[in-house]
Parts: C-alpha cells; structure tokens; sequence
C-alpha cells in the first residue's frame, strides 16, 4: 500500500512538473508575441510629497496585458523574461511609451526602472538619450530606477553611465534601498539623486512585526542626509505608516495610500497631457 501511494505521489509530482514545464515554454511563446504586438502597457503610480500629498512624479510600472491571462503584473513573467533575455527588448517598448507619454507635455517626472542586467549593456545611455531625442521628450522629466546590485558589480562603468545621463538631464534614483549590502563607503561617488526606501522597511515601521524597521529608516535617513540627497519611502499603505516616515524626516513617498498604478496619469498631470 505505502509503496503504490508512494507511485502515486510521484505520478502526481512528475504531471505538475510537466504542466509546469509547459507553462513556462507557453509564456515564453506568449511573450515573444507580445514583444512583436501591443500586449505590453505602462502603469503610472504618482510619487508625493508627504506633507501635502502633492504629486511630484510617477514611477512607470509594466503591466502586460495577456489575452487569455489577463493583466500580469511583472512577477508574473520577470523572471522568465530575464532567463531568456527578453526583458530588455520589454523595457525599450516601455521607456518608448514613457517617452511618447513625456512628449505630450504635463508636468513632474517620469521614472522608469532598469534591471541590473540592462544597466550593465555597453550601449544602454547611448540608446535611451537617442530615444528621448527622436521622442521629443524632455531629459529632465525622465529618471531611472536602479539598484545597489546594478551600481558595485562594475563601478568604473557605472559611474561612467550614471555621469553621461546626468550630464543630459537624467537623474537616477536608487531601488528597493536598504535590501542590498549597502556598501556606503561608494555611495558619495555616485550621482544619485535619491533612495527610495524599500517598502518592505515601511511595512515594518508600525505594529509589533519588524521592530528593527525603525533602526533601518533612521539609518538610511542619516546617510541621505550626509550624501546631501532625499529619500522616497516606498509602499506606504496607511496613515500610520506615512506618520512614521514623517517623523523619520522622510521628506516623500509612494504607494497605495495615495494611488495605485493606473494606466493614465493622475490628476494634475492627465490634464496637461490629454490636452
Ligand atoms: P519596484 O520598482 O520596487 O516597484 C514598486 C512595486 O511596489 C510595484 O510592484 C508597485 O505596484 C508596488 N506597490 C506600490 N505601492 C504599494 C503599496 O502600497 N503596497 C504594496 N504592497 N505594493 C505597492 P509591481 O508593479 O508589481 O513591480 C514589481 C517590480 O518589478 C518593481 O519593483 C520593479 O523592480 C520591477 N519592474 C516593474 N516595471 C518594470 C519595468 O518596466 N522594467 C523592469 N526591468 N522592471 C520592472
Ligand atoms: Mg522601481
Ligand atoms: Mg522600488
Ligand atoms: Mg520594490
């Protein structure tokens, strides 16, 4: 008996390694074809200023829009499309959408992110200042979202990047702060306009869970000070949490509690655009 259950058991384990085997190879499919179409969409969540909730800025978030699946949020298939390398095709139909989105004119910035990956291609400042270029856009209004990872894998590089955008008006932001080894001591020499605190810090600023939370922020805080440089907290959900923050002197922030990612600008900048 136990042995045929045992049979059983993997009977069942191997069928649900093989229809997991072909969901993967399905989506992959999928995704070349919504690479070539126009499955793929930028969501915009408005980024604020926390003593008066004025919009600042929107991050663009990429949503795919899959026939049968429906909309898929980037854990969805991110990692799919950075084992197969098509993620930076994803990003280029992205940033191309910011770009006509900035081009319409409207206010505030635009940032987008880059995966570690992407940011390491030789040619990556070459191509997206080209792009803003032909788009019409304005350089100011278009920031990237990068990673700690992304910066110390290859410094020289990076900073040789970092200094190229800036140089044409593109600020970079730092991603997810706090989740990666932080190595401070390069911090100053890099052109970095903010951090964003990751939420998961902001999540764990009020109730019993994540006491050490308010040790982080105020750490991060510190160091953003020193660096002479802002920081948005990331994921702010509710009243509490945007309090705390405050209090932390963190000047802006980001998440549900003021809006969730849609697929229009909000207010003011929908009206600026859509004229
Ligand atoms: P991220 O850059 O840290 O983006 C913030 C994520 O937090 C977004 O998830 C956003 O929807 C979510 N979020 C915002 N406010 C709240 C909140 O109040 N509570 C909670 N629980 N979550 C909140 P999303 O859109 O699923 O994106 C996940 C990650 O995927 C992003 O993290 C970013 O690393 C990556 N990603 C998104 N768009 C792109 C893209 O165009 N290209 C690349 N390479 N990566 C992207
Ligand atoms: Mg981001
Ligand atoms: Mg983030
Ligand atoms: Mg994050």
């Amino acid at each position: 008996r136990a042995k045929s259950a045992g049979r059983d058991r993997c009977a069942v384990f191997d069928e649900a390694m093989r229809e997991q085997a072909v969901r993967i190879l399905d989506l992959e499919a999928d995704l070349r074809r919504a690479i070539n179409g126009d499955g793929f969409v930028a969501f915009y969540q408005p980024i604020v200023r926390l003593s008066d909730r004025s919009v600042i800025g929107h991050e663009a978030l990429l949503r795919w829009r899959h026939e049968r699946r429906g909309l898929l949020v980037p854990s969805d298939f991110i990692g799919l499309g950075e084992d197969s390398g098509l993620i930076e095709e994803v990003d280029w139909l992205l940033y191309a959408q910011v770009m006509k989105q900035l081009a319409l004119g409207g206010e505030g910035y635009v940032s987008v992110n880059v995966s570690p990956r992407h940011f390491r291609a030789a040619d990556f400042a070459d191509r997206l200042l080209r792009m803003i270029d032909e788009a019409g856009a304005d350089p100011h209004r278009l920031r990237i979202e990068i990673t700690e990872g992304a910066l110390l894998d290859d410094v020289p590089r990076a900073l040789r990047m970092l200094r190229t955008l800036r140089g044409h008006g593109v600020l970079a932001q730092l991603d997810d702060f706090g989740t990666g080894f932080s190595a401070l001591s390069y911090l100053h020499r890099f052109p970095i306009e903010c951090l964003k605190i990751d939420q998961s810090f902001v999540a764990g600023l009020v109730g019993e869970t994540r006491p050490e939370s308010v040790a982080v922020v105020r750490a991060i805080q510190a160091l953003a000070g020193t660096l002479g440089i802002h920081t948005i907290g990331e994921g702010v959900e509710n009243d509490a949490q945007l309090a705390a923050l405050r209090e932390l002197g963190c000047a802006y922030g980001q998440g549900y509690l003021f809006g969730h990612p849609a697929e229009a600008y909000s207010t003011p900048l929908r009206q600026a655009v859509s004229r």
